[in-house]
């Protein structure tokens, strides 16, 4: 079971990285279309859930770390589960795990990088104060 105080619970659940209660995004599940719908703060403590503009563009980092991992997870797993590995069959594979995998990619990567920057705080739900980013 997943510690509720810890960083990998906000990131793993999706939560609001102040008070791990509030949800990150409007929609829940593999939708194709509405997977990037985050609340503009969060629901229950008010946190912002975009502190400043253009916030996510470090998210791209991230972003480009878990695809490296994705990346590396495949051709691993095609060199051990095959006889032989084709440059073409890699790269139909990569192509089809990205675009089965985009959405949890780009949620990943913006809960993680929010976690970088805003850290919890226990109470922070029934105190409806926002704080100031730290
Ligand atoms: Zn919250």
């Amino acid at each position: 079971m997943l510690n509720k105080s810890s960083k990998l619970y906000s990131i793993l659940k999706y939560k609001c990285p102040r008070c791990h209660e509030g949800d990150l995004y409007t929609h829940k599940g593999w939708s194709y279309t509405k997977f990037s719908r985050m609340y503009k703060s969060c629901p229950r403590c008010q946190q912002s859930f975009e502190p400043e503009p253009g916030f996510y563009y470090g998210a791209m980092y991230v972003s480009y770390a878990l695809t490296t991992a994705l990346t590396i997870t495949i051709l691993v797993a095609m060199s051990v589960l095959l006889d032989e590995t084709t440059m073409t069959s890699f790269l139909g594979s990569l192509v089809l795990a990205l675009l089965l995998f985009y959405p949890f990619i780009f949620r990943m990567s913006r809960a993680i990088w929010i976690n970088f920057f805003v850290h919890y705080k226990k109470d922070a739900a029934s105190s409806s104060a926002p704080e100031a980013r730290t």
